[in-house]
């Protein structure tokens, strides 16, 4: 049997005709660029989070620098994150001409240690940007918290969690904006790439709105901007998913609890943890094997079974020798939980179209390697 790691086209084929509509009413409308699609879905989008405004940009990596750009963070300051994320996260701190200073994960969810935020701030921090890595929120009322505390600002990389919640916040709320991604494997994704920022500051919301345009709002009156808009062609196709989307995160929970409920008995590793309270909306179902060493082996025993589990992510940016270290970079404090995460873990398929076949196929695999180990 094989199991593939995305359900893209099936995912299509379920809601062709809902997309294919709104591809054609774009296509006919004779406006692609900046048009009145992307108005509509920017609408949606900010309704959807119960946030002010939501600007469309061309990818997630551009909404976290936009939003960077627009707070006036740039060369000389530092963005604290941390190094357990997609290389995206530190990219864009870099990009923006800050330095990003890495804190350590949690053990347990990988996100961000709020215990750790404090001992790394200096003079020149000036954001923290909080991952909520593989679904789940991070501890946004606790960094808020810090961030507060200290006068810093707060940017939610939300590329994998749309939809998700904490127990008493939304994604947006506690921050000054939070930015996505709509690249196709996200869980609104796009057949291509997008991004966008929510915030309810309407200055972030006018800078970006400007920047993404070469520094425009009017005809033909520019300042130094950039070209980074979401086009009104995946806008279409995001408006018709975004009815969907919760939904879709409902099926990743389901099947997380088929994953857990089948896998909990195995002793060579662990599992996602959810906290009390929150929504995670399963982006990823990561398990970790309890010796570094177990990794590859088990995840050669599944790709040979036809399973296309993958890592993410097997190199922690801290330790990318593609990383611009010195300017670019320093690590705060010591880095074990993530260089331990990026060793050991390994992301089972995970997405709405699984069925029950296939979930029960990669269970009864785990299961037999875990049987096999000593
Ligand atoms: C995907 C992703 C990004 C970048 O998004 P792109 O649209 O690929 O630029 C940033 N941060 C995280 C955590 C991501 O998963």
């Amino acid at each position: 049997m094989k199991v593939e790691f995305y359900g893209h086209v099936r995912q299509y084929r379920n809601l062709q005709k809902e997309i294919d509509a709104n591809v054609q009413k774009v296509l006919l409308s004779g406006q692609y660029v900046m048009g009145p699609m992307l108005k509509q879905f920017e609408g949606e989008l900010a309704a959807y989070h119960g946030m002010k405004y939501a600007v469309g940009v061309g990818n997630g990596t551009d909404a976290i620098w936009l939003v960077l750009m627009a707070l006036g963070i740039g060369p000389g300051d530092e963005v604290i994150t941390h190094p357990n994320t997609f290389f995206a996260t530190a990219e864009a701190i870099w990009i923006a001409g800050a330095t990003a200073a890495f804190v350590d994960c949690d053990s347990k969810t990988k996100c961000i240690d709020p215990a750790r935020i404090e001992a790394a701030i200096t003079p020149k921090t000036k954001a923290i940007i909080p991952v909520h890595l593989y679904g789940q929120c991070a501890d946004m009322p606790a960094i808020k918290k810090i961030a507060d505390k200290h006068k810093l600002h707060l940017i939610e990389d939300n590329a994998q969690a749309i939809g998700a919640h904490g127990p008493s916040f939304k994604v947006g709320h506690l921050s000054d904006a939070a930015t996505t991604s709509f690249i196709i494997q996200k869980n609104l994704g796009t057949f291509g790439d997008g991004g966008a920022v929510v915030t309810n500051n309407p200055q972030i919301d006018e800078r970006i709105r400007k920047f993404r345009n070469h520094g425009s709002n009017a005809r033909n009156v520019h300042s130094f901007g950039f070209n980074s808009r979401l086009d009104d062609l995946h806008a279409g196709i995001l408006s018709a998913k975004l009815k969907c989307i919760d939904s879709w995160n409902d099926l990743r929970r389901k099947w997380a609890d088929r994953f857990t409920a089948g896998l909990k008995d195995c002793r060579h590793i662990d599992l996602p943890v959810e906290l009390p309270g929150y929504r995670h909306v399963f982006h990823l179902y990561v398990v970790e094997t309890k010796q570094p060493a177990q990794r590859d082996p088990l995840l050669k025993f599944l790709n040979d079974a036809g399973i296309d589990a993958k890592t993410h992510y097997s190199i922690a940016i801290h330790q990318q020798a593609g990383y611009p270290w010195g300017k670019g970079a320093r690590a705060a404090g010591s880095l074990t939980n993530a260089e331990r995460n990026s060793a050991s873990c390994i992301s089972l398929p995970m997405y709405p179209e699984l069925t029950e076949e296939e979930a029960d196929y990669v269970i009864a695999k785990v299961k037999e390697w875990d049987r096999a180990q000593a």
